[in-house]
């Protein structure tokens, strides 16, 4: 069939063909070309959704138009696009493109991006209905067909003419005053012509209203915050798309920096995108912004689907000016988008950790890069990975180093927890900081403690000398296992017999993991029985609410120490704080994470940051095994610039980010040795690819996670670092590209390129 020449007329046809090029929802592989059928040509656009045919299935797959072209080239017969399932596009051209680069920069299906970036309330047309209207059809422009019909239909018919809207039969009847009997004679008669369209349902939310005493009224900005202004506009007009680090430190009024750049954006019809972590969004967060807009649309994790599509066509009909969320409102499809802004951009929420698997900070800039706009990332405590965009030239750093008010920075004072004199009978608080809770409380102050307890690892730490076991060649901490008393590297699965004692002061008791909140809230409750005392962590703060709850209380007074997990550390702004506390800064210090130094001084700084705020001053006290450290050292000092510089060099050793990329594969099974001969297998795919490309990447593992077990499956991790991304990313593709696990062994992986939580 193939042999001959087709004939001329069949070459011109293939010229002509519509094309489109498809992604599918559910298979990782593509774009397809698929043939546009002549009725849904010119429908069609990218970013609507598609039906399309795919060899052995049945049913027609749910697909994604990426791109539509004439001219089949792909010198075979194409099959057609089944059905259209969109009027409009869901995402605009610049979004499909977001799409296509995160699809390939994260390795992730492309149907599997649409999804993320279009709520699943959109694609499900949440609270919406389908509702039929009636308009006149042309037959009735001759007045002598209408002027013969009997009086009811005569009467309704002209009613609908002279209304000029359509109107559903529902209504006509209520203005017509008649029954469904003479509209539907009319509808039989072809003089009215029936159109149906989907409308939302659910109303306008109502606005937020915040009793948190805050007014409206701007401040007249500080000297820092105006330079920082002006920096900002000066981008903004340049209109290039720079990225701006803004360094303020807290209670710097970085809020109000935001405020008064995204008013310079409103005043030429365009607007923002501010990404917050999804615990800042508080009613505090929310209020600063709708009282100085107009139109905000605050996206958050309890709202209806019916709501979030109510604001999303919002959104996208271009009525808001404002867009604040947790990090999926990058996507938000402002149609004249003209600034994104990252508050907190250290923060990990930012991270997604399903699949796609994408940082907001990462995809901000793309996003921001592609439009021409700048991208403001705005913290106290910069993530390395911004603070070294700025040395090398990707970003401008802007400093804000004062308080507003001329407020100093708040004293932090050490706690040797290795002094005997300073360790307390079973406790967890030490002799200072127990006589600051109860000089606090008798001023009438408020008191902050912060417990951290990431995860569940068990690290290896002497409660005599604060020695933590670490790996030789990795210089991670060991994790201990507790079956069969191992202690292992998670990063290159170096193993030895849990120490009996510790290697370094032969000090018998050596302890694992440690304390939780909610035992720390007995010993509060014990040593302070007068003071009221809330907890928040993960499990106190299930319910919806209650983080808000928990908040407005402490806020009012009614609460005297609030005692909490890293979720207390962030973003409060409340006066009458006078004392953080911090029971032990090594559990985050000594997490088998090479970011553990950066997060350590993140978390002391910003939750340190949570006192001082009012006229009365404030004192942090911070309980630690290794007040030398540099972190520790340098956030008592309120110093990031020592600690970025000192942590820079750190980095450097084993080139970890942000010198380096590193990417992950995580491979989870139901059984142990199958799972890992896999990982085997995979580790001997990305060495043969590294060989293939010439690619100079370092591989690490397969080695157990900190938590080897989970949900029932094993799992492990290789771990991959290179000085060039790009080289990074191309290694993990060609080793994937065909590796295929047979069903019958129940192991599954995953890509996930720069991994925050290591
Ligand atoms: P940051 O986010 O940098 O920690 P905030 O934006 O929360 O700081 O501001 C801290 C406090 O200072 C807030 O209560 C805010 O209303 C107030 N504030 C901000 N700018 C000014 C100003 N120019 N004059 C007076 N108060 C200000
Ligand atoms: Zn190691």
């Amino acid at each position: 069939l193939f042999d001959t020449d087709p004939p001329p007329w069949e070459i011109a046809a293939e010229e002509d063909v519509a094309v489109a090029k498809v992604v599918l929802s559910d298979a990782p592989y593509g774009p397809y070309d698929y043939r546009i059928p002549d009725p849904m040509r010119g429908l069609l656009r990218p970013g609507m959704r598609v039906h399309v045919p795919l060899a052995r299935r049945k049913r027609p797959t749910l697909g994604w138009c990426i791109e539509t072209s004439i001219g089949n080239s792909s010198g075979r017969a194409l099959s057609e696009i089944a059905e259209v399932l969109d009027d409009e596009p869901l995402c605009d051209p610049p979004l499909v493109r977001l799409v296509m680069w995160m699809s390939h920069y994260y390795q992730s299906p492309a149907g599997q991006v649409f999804d993320a970036l279009i709520p699943s309330s959109v694609r499900a047309n949440a609270g919406t209905r389908e509702r039929t209207y009636l308009t006149p059809a042309p037959a009735t422009e001759d007045e002598s067909v209408v002027d013969r019909l009997p009086p009811k239909q005569q009467k309704a018919l002209r009613l609908l003419i002279a209304s000029g809207r359509p109107m559903t039969a529902a209504q006509l009847m209520v203005h017509a005053e008649c029954t469904a009997a003479p509209i539907s004679a009319l509808r039989k008669k072809g003089l009215v012509q029936e159109e149906s369209r989907r409308e939302m349902t659910a109303g306008m939310p109502t606005r937020w209203q915040s009793g948190d005493g805050e007014t409206a009224q701007s401040h007249p900005p500080t000297a820092d915050q105006a330079e920082a202004l002006r920096r900002i506009m000066a981008a903004l007009d340049s209109q290039q798309a720079k990225t701006l680090l803004l360094h303020g430190v807290t209670g710097s009024g970085k809020t109000e920096v935001y405020i008064r750049a995204i008013e310079h954006v409103v005043r030429f019809g365009r607007a923002a995108i501010v990404l917050v972590p999804e615990i800042s969004l508080t009613p505090q967060t929310r209020g600063r912004f709708e009282r100085r807009f107009d139109s905000v649309a605050v996206l958050h994790s309890q709202m209806t689907p019916a709501e979030r599509h109510y604001q999303w066509q919002r959104i996208r009909r271009g009525e808001v000016q404002v867009v604040v969320g947790p990090r999926s409102a990058v996507f938000a499809p402002l149609p004249r988008l003209g600034l994104i802004i990252l508050d907190e951009e250290h923060d990990g929420s930012f991270k997604q950790d399903t699949q796609p698997r994408y940082h907001a900070r990462k995809v901000a800039f793309a996003r921001a890069q592609s439009l021409q706009i700048p991208l403001v990332l705005g913290s106290a405590t910069p993530s390395l990975e911004s603070w070294y965009a700025t040395r090398s030239g990707l970003a401008e750093l802007i400093s804000m180093p004062h308080r507003v008010g001329q407020r100093p920075m708040p004293h932090v004072q050490l706690v040797d927890l290795r002094l005997k004199e300073e360790r307390t009978r079973g406790g967890a608080i030490s002799r200072q900081l127990h006589l600051a809770v109860n000089e606090t409380l008798r001023e009438k102050g408020q008191v902050i403690l912060l417990l951290n307890r990431r995860g569940f690892a068990t690290t290896i730490q002497c409660p005599s000398c604060g020695h933590v076991v670490a790996c030789p060649d990795c210089e991670m901490p060991l994790t201990h296992h507790r079956d069969g008393g191992k202690a292992v590297c998670h990063y290159c699965d170096y193993t030895i017999a849990t120490p009996p004692w510790c290697p370094e002061c032969r000090f018998d008791g050596i302890r694992y993991g440690g304390l939780g909140t909610q035992k720390l809230e007995i010993e509060v409750k014990a040593r302070f029985p007068n003071a009221r005392v809330a907890r928040m962590d993960s499990d106190t703060m299930r319910r919806p609410g209650s983080h808000q709850k928990v908040l407005s209380a402490f806020r009012s007074g009614e609460v005297d120490l609030l005692l909490g997990t890293q979720m207390i550390a962030k973003g409060l702004d409340f006066p009458n704080v006078l004392l953080v506390g911090v029971i032990n800064a090594d559990s985050a210090l000594h997490f088998p994470d090479f970011r553990a130094g950066e997060r350590t001084f993140q978390l002391v700084t910003q939750v340190a940051g949570r006192t001082g705020r009012g006229d009365r001053g404030g004192r942090v006290i911070v309980q630690t095994f290794s007040p030398e450290h540099m972190a520790i050292q340098a956030a008592s000092r309120h110093d990031y610039e020592q600690f970025a510089e000192a942590e820079l060099a750190n980095r450097q050793k084993f080139n970890y980010p942000p010198l380096g990329s590193v990417a992950r594969i995580i491979l989870r099974g139901t059984a142990e040795n199958v799972t890992e001969a896999i990982a085997e297998s995979m580790l001997s795919r990305l060495e043969a690819a590294r060989e293939r490309l010439g690619a100079e990447v370092r591989i690490l593992g397969p080695a157990p996670p900190p938590i080897p077990k989970l949900r029932g499956k094993y799992r492990f991790h290789l771990l991959l670092q290179s000085l060039d991304p790009i080289q990074l990313g191309a290694t993990i593709r060609k080793a994937t590209e065909t590796f295929k696990i047979p069903d019958k062994d129940d192991v599954q992986y995953v890509v996930d390129i720069d991994p925050m939580d290591m």
